[in-house]
């Protein structure tokens, strides 16, 4: 079985592909969060898997992410799109907006995030973490489907699973973030080391701890981000729907090099 493009994202959006077929993945890093389901959307090959498990039982801290990315490249995929609940921390930034990640900051620990970590010393570059070409198809595509969104942010990834304190919010905001998360990271430099083009999409679902100077706004609780985002899964799939057949079947991004010049 082959795939050129790997989902990464809630179990709700299983129905995505067309004529799916499942398949167990064993990979040297363990197996995949879920099984990976492979079908086809507008007649192209793409592969999905459960972040959190078909039935959402892993936690942010525990999904085995080098297993994840490891099943797509055993697949033969090169390109990885990835749907996320995000909180934000500005005002900009409501609640149902769509967020194309352009930057992250690490703020996770104790996650494996290399499958470089014996016999051979890499260190690719993430200075552009994002591949720039999908994020701005995601952005021809909203701007078509006329859905509000940001063509670029910057997540802080938090390890959870509890969420960010009023002070930890405030932190993250005088950094310069825009909107948080727990599972960006390492997913989007896994994909890297494999050469992947990786693309981040981000649904604010709450205003993390609240915001600066605003009363009124209740922090972050999880049912209000399961609400929202199953309020919006039909817009997440739309615009999945819209953005693959945008997708070039080559590429020309710089991402397929990543590696170059990384080994030592
Ligand atoms: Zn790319």
């Amino acid at each position: 079985m082959e795939a050129e493009i790997g989902i990464i994202g809630g179990s709700g959006l299983y129905s995505l592909l067309e004529n799916p077929s499942e398949t167990e993945i064993t990979t040297k890093y363990g197996k995949p969060s879920s099984p990976v389901s492979v079908g086809e959307i507008e007649g192209r090959k793409v592969a999905f898997i459960a972040r959190h498990g078909k039935k959402h039982t892993i936690p942010p801290h525990k999904v085995p992410y080098r297993a994840n990315i490891e099943a797509f490249a055993q697949l033969g995929v090169t390109r990885v799109i990835t749907t996320n609940a995000v909180g934000s921390f500005v005002k900009a930034y409501r609640p149902g907006d769509f967020v194309f990640m352009d930057q992250f900051v690490n703020m996770t620990h104790g996650r494996e995030d290399t499958f470089y970590d014996k016999d051979e010393v890499v260190h690719i570059s993430t200075a552009h973490p994002y591949c720039d070409a999908l994020r701005k198809h995601a952005i021809d595509v909203a701007k078509k489907q006329n859905i509000p969104f940001h063509g670029t942010g910057t997540i802080v990834v938090v390890n959870g699973p509890r969420f960010s304190t009023k002070a930890e919010s405030m932190l993250f905001r005088t950094m310069g973030a825009q909107v948080i998360n727990m599972t960006q990271y390492p997913e989007v430099v896994l994909a890297r080391e494999r050469e992947m083009c990786y693309s981040g999409i981000g649904m604010v679902t709450d205003y993390d701890a609240g915001l600066e100077g605003e009363n009124g706004i209740a922090p972050v609780s999880h049912a209000e981000v399961a609400m929202t985002f199953a309020n919006n899964v039909e817009k997440v799939k739309k615009l999945i729907y819209g953005l693959i057949p945008e997708v070039p079947r080559e590429r020309t991004c710089a991402c397929k090099e990543a590696l170059k010049g990384a080994k030592i």
